[in-house]
């Protein structure tokens, strides 16, 4: 019997991880300009973890997790999300006592939802962390740094902020919100119906046509602001309007957990269809109190690699792929030992180089030189070896030139270039 992948668990081929490379070297290269620094935990953690610091209200926890108990001892899952994972080993680190954390990640991630086009049950995340800052500056310069990212990858995204207020302001507005929805429940869907005592704000969020013109009338949190979160609110536009990033204020956006508080933001992008959120962010610091560290504020964002390598693979273009600068053909036996040894010395040097080790006929490995893309082939044989001098074949133009032996390293060496 052919055994095949899980569902909703890809592979990732040779000809799209290109994409995944650039995308993955753009973010360390630029979070690492704005004092990023990776963090890496794994995948698997205690399932406690998720309960408290997700949520046991949350889809997540209550049906999306891979949960299984460890050799009947432990309860033990892969991870959703990678905030949690973070917090975890900021406290359990102790890096608080070195003052404000700065944190990147990347990685999968594990959810079984129903699989459709943007939604898989392992995916990918890049994903920051900014722990012990709670002024508006962080916030402003996280957004501009993502939205940096997704320019600097060619992607249009636009962005959405709301605040989602905190303790001060948030308990009066729910309620209001609860009884606001309650008299319509007949007009919700029955998503919505269960979330409005759970989880209120959740249903502002709800996508389903039929509900959008009621829910486009529910009362906004964003104009029942704390002086304080009206404050924060502000100083973050203020600061996105200094930096020239572009947004959109949406007072339904909303981050679906308790601990969420004041800014919520969102980058989403038409190219997606239904799954439209390419990466979501906000403020939450009550979550390392919560997961047990000192009272330490944070905000982080996530971003989904699948959608954006969906985007980038929509706005045209192939995946960058490195290709072979020199395909070394052998004539003969005496050919192909030495191919091996000018291509080890290239690689040295550093200049990318392949060859058909199966050797056999000109024409065929000629084919193969074409088929990875070489841009040069050199053909070596007992004749080359002896005069010490080869043909260069530019594969493109298909003319050809001589080239000593001795000079290849050097003529191909990026130095030389
Ligand atoms: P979240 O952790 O739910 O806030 O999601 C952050 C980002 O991760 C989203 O904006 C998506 O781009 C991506 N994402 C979340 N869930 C999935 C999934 N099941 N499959 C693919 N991408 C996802």
């Amino acid at each position: 019997m052919k055994i095949t992948g899980v569902k909703g668990m890809n592979d990732l081929l040779p000809a799209e991880v290109g994409r995944w490379q650039q995308m993955e070297a753009t973010a360390r290269e630029l979070f690492g300009l704005y004092g990023y620094r990776e963090v890496r935990t794994p995948v698997v953690e205690h399932h406690a973890l998720f309960a408290r610091g997700v949520g046991t209200d949350t889809d997540i926890v209550q049906k999306e997790m891979y949960a299984f108990e460890d050799k009947g001892e432990e309860l033990l899952c892969l991870r959703p999300e990678g905030t949690a994972g973070v917090v975890r080993a900021f406290i359990e680190h102790g890096l608080h006592v070195e003052g404000p954390q700065k944190l990147y990640y990347l990685g999968p991630m594990f959810r079984r939802e129903r699989p459709q086009k943007g939604r898989y049950r392992q995916f990918h995340q890049i994903g920051v962390e900014a722990f012990g800052t709670a002024e508006p500056a962080i916030d402003v310069e996280q957004i501009a740094m993502l939205d940096d990212y997704l320019a600097r990858l060619g992607v249009k995204a636009a962005l959405k902020l709301n605040s989602v207020g905190d303790a001060a302001c948030r308990p009066a507005y729910l309620a209001d919100l609860r009884a606001w929805l309650g008299e319509r429940r007949a007009e919700l869907c029955d998503d919505c119906n269960g979330r409005i005592e759970r989880n209120p704000l959740r249903v502002l969020d709800c996508k389903v046509p039929t509900c959008q013109p009621v829910l486009a009338r529910a009362p906004r949190l964003l104009e029942r602001l704390c002086p304080a979160c009206d404050a924060h609110h502000r100083a973050v536009t203020a600061g996105l309007d200094a930096l020239g990033v572009a947004y959109a204020v949406d007072g339904r956006l909303v981050r679906g957990l308790d601990y969420y508080i004041r800014t919520a933001y969102e980058f989403s992008s038409d190219a997606l269809g239904a799954q439209s959120a390419v990466a979501g962010g906000g403020r939450y610091d009550p979550l390392v109190e919560t997961l047990g560290g000192p009272p330490t504020p944070g905000i982080g964002f996530a971003l989904g690699q699948e959608r954006l390598a969906l985007i980038l693979a929509a706005a045209g273009g192939p995946a960058p792929v490195r290709r072979p600068e020199v395909f070394f053909v052998s004539a003969d036996e005496a050919g192909a030992r030495e191919a091996l040894v000018r291509a080890a010395e290239l690689r040295r040097a550093g200049v990318a180089c392949d060859l058909d080790a199966r050797g056999g006929k000109l024409a065929r490995q000629f084919k193969q030189a074409e088929r990875v893309g070489a841009r040069w082939a050199v053909v070596l044989g007992a004749a080359e070896l002896a005069s010490g001098q080869a043909k260069l074949k530019d594969l493109a133009t298909r003319e050809e030139t001589p080239v000593a032996l001795s000079a290849l390293a050097a003529r191909f060496a990026p130095a030389a270039r």
